[in-house]
């Protein structure tokens, strides 16, 4: 079973790499704040719950998360591997996350950590798009449409996350630091930590994950 975490600060390029490896490898990616994000879109009972959170760039908290996580990796399409991005992000999620895993006779293969420093990130998200109907990732300068702000497949105009406006950002990054830095620990102290150059390029990054997946 190919189980994988992703780790990164916001902007690293994960949901990008993510969704990539999504196709090559047939594991679904699960990113736990498109969850928040469609469920607040919806208006469901738990987008209700996060609205408020999500605009403020804080953490949901750990009971909600957990219990999002447990309930989609019991799907069916999880059975031969998962990608998870965004979540665990602190301490008490990866150890949830490992429990889930042992109830579920199954262990995490690598956490992966994708190093991008903070000054890469701040230009990657100031610039990032996303096409409202499909979720494509795009971003203006490395990444950009072949129509000006149009999704190539959808053709409807892309939009920049709420998240993505600069003053959250910076709020983001320091949540991240604050709070995934002892995940990253966590996953050291049990030698289940890669690091990856996340500056590497799309191709080049691609490659290191699947080196690494078939090592195993
Ligand atoms: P993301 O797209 O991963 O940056 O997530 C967007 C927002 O969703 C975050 O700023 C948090 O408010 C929330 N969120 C996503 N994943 C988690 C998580 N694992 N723990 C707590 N909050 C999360």
């Amino acid at each position: 079973m190919i189980d994988l975490v992703f780790l990164g600060p916001p902007g690293a390029g994960k949901g990008t790499y993510a969704r990539k490896l999504k196709e090559i490898l047939g594991i679904p990616h699960i990113s736990t704040g498109d969850i928040f994000r469609e469920a607040v879109a919806a208006g469901t009972e738990l987008g209700r719950k996060v609205k408020h959170i999500l605009e403020s760039g804080e953490l949901v908290p750990d009971e909600i998360v957990n219990e999002v996580v447990r309930e989609r990796l019991s799907e069916p399409d999880c059975e031969k591997g998962f990608i998870l991005d965004g979540y665990p992000r602190t301490v008490a999620q990866a150890e949830a996350l490992d429990e889930m895993l042992k109830e579920m006779g199954r262990s995490l293969m690598w956490a992966i950590l994708f190093d991008v420093p903070e000054d890469v990130v701040v230009q990657r998200i100031s610039n990032r798009r996303v096409c409202p109907k499909c979720g494509r990732i795009y971003n203006l300068i490395t990444n950009p449409p072949k129509e000006d702000n149009l999704c190539d497949e959808c053709k409807v105009p892309l939009i920049q996350r709420e998240d993505d406006k600069e003053e959250v950002v910076r709020r983001r990054y320091r949540v991240y630091m604050e709070n995934t830095l002892p995940v990253v620990e966590y996953y050291e102290k049990k030698e289940k930590l890669q690091k990856i150059d996340g500056t590497a390029g799309l191709d080049t990054v691609i490659e290191e994950v699947l080196k690494l997946v078939n090592k195993d």
